[in-house]
């Protein structure tokens, strides 16, 4: 089953969501405070990390992108309290795969987190591996490869690469990757789009020769 972190200073909140998971089989650690949060959750393997904005001795932006530079994979959701746009997209530039502010239903999280799961379960009549160039994608393990070196993707960077490289060649639009990849719109925020777009170029493509900017509509990988 699957196993999940959450590293959260609100006991209440806390025990909720630790009950509510139990409850559905999950699998649970639990922090409090940020640098353990973090500890924990570069030295055991999870599946999804649940993770609290506001923290003590680090706070949860500082976190994630700790975790995303120890190449840590996990699908990390953010709880945040501000709905603050700012924040959210920070809260993408920082690494994180998605978010929920508070207060939200257990149900709305949950589901959620059962989505991101799903999206691990393939079914085999998918290929299971992918090629473009010198880049391997190995759809069973999430596992790149570029000339044979392993490249760290979080979950959304690698199902955003794999829906560009099925669609190479074609003009796609932000809100076409938005509703294909997130399933739900950001109140039609495309910004996360190209958030992840950046990072994915950072890790793959620093001189823009593959994944070209379309004016005025979106991306499309040559
Ligand atoms: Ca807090």
């Amino acid at each position: 089953m699957a196993k999940v972190l959450i590293i959260e200073d609100e006991v209440s909140i806390l025990r909720m969501l630790e009950y509510d998971l139990k409850q559905l089989d999950y699998t649970v650690d639990t922090e409090t405070d940020g640098l353990r949060g973090l500890k924990k959750a570069t030295t055991t393997d999870y599946d999804i990390i649940l993770l609290d904005l506001m923290l003590p001795s680090m706070n949860g932006l500082d976190v994630c992108k700790k975790l995303r530079s120890a190449n840590v994979t996990a699908y990390v959701i953010m709880l945040t309290a501000m709905d603050d746009e700012y924040n959210k997209i920070e809260g993408f530039e920082a690494g994180a795969d998605d978010y929920v502010t508070k207060p939200f239903s257990p149900r709305e999280l949950t589901a959620r987190m059962k989505a991101a799961l799903r999206r691990h379960k393939r079914s085999d009549a998918d290929e299971s591996t992918l090629t473009y160039d010198d880049i391997i994608l190995k759809r069973d393990s999430y596992e790149v490869f570029r000339n044979e070196v392993p490249i760290p993707l979080t979950l959304k960077e690698f199902e955003l690469l794999e829906y560009l490289i099925l669609n190479r060649g074609k003009a796609l639009s932000r809100e076409q990757l938005l509703s294909t990849l997130w399933g739900y719109s950001y109140d039609g925020d495309t910004r996360v789009v190209d958030v992840h777009i950046f990072k994915l170029r950072e890790k793959l493509d620093p001189s823009q020769e593959r994944i070209k900017t379309v004016r005025g509509i979106g991306y499309k990988l040559l």
